[in-house]
Order: C-alpha cells, then structure tokens, then sequence
C-alpha cells in the first residue's frame, strides 16, 4: 500500500490529489471545467425525479 493512495484525488481529472485550496479538485482548472460542465448540460443532475409514467396516468382519468 502506497501513501499516495491514501490523498484523495480531484473528482474531475482523478489523475491529480486534491489540493486544499481547489477541493475536492486538485486546481482551478479542473474546477472551472467541471463547472463548464455542469452550464453545458453534459451532467443530468438527479434532483428532479421526473416520472412519465406519473404524467400520462394523469391524463386518463376523465377521458370518457
Ligand atoms: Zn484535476
């Protein structure tokens, strides 16, 4: 077991260990690219649980 592996690493590159000043990222860099992430769309954030299913039932209540 190598220390190394003890430091944990930037949650955007995993490659470089989290500098305390950028956590949980190891630099600006990689902060500011997760967060072009974030405005571009490329994550889904999970908070809205949106159910289709739920929708649609909806409608066929009073369908007659
Ligand atoms: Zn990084």
């Amino acid at each position: 077991m190598s220390p190394e592996h003890r430091v944990p690493l930037c949650v955007f590159c995993r490659k470089h260990p989290v500098e305390a000043k950028w956590r949980p990222f190891c630099s600006e860099r990689c902060k500011l690219q997760d967060l072009a992430h974030w405005a571009d769309g490329t994550y889904r954030v999970a908070a809205e649980p949106v159910n289709p299913a739920v929708e649609v039932g909806d409608d066929n209540e009073d369908n007659f």
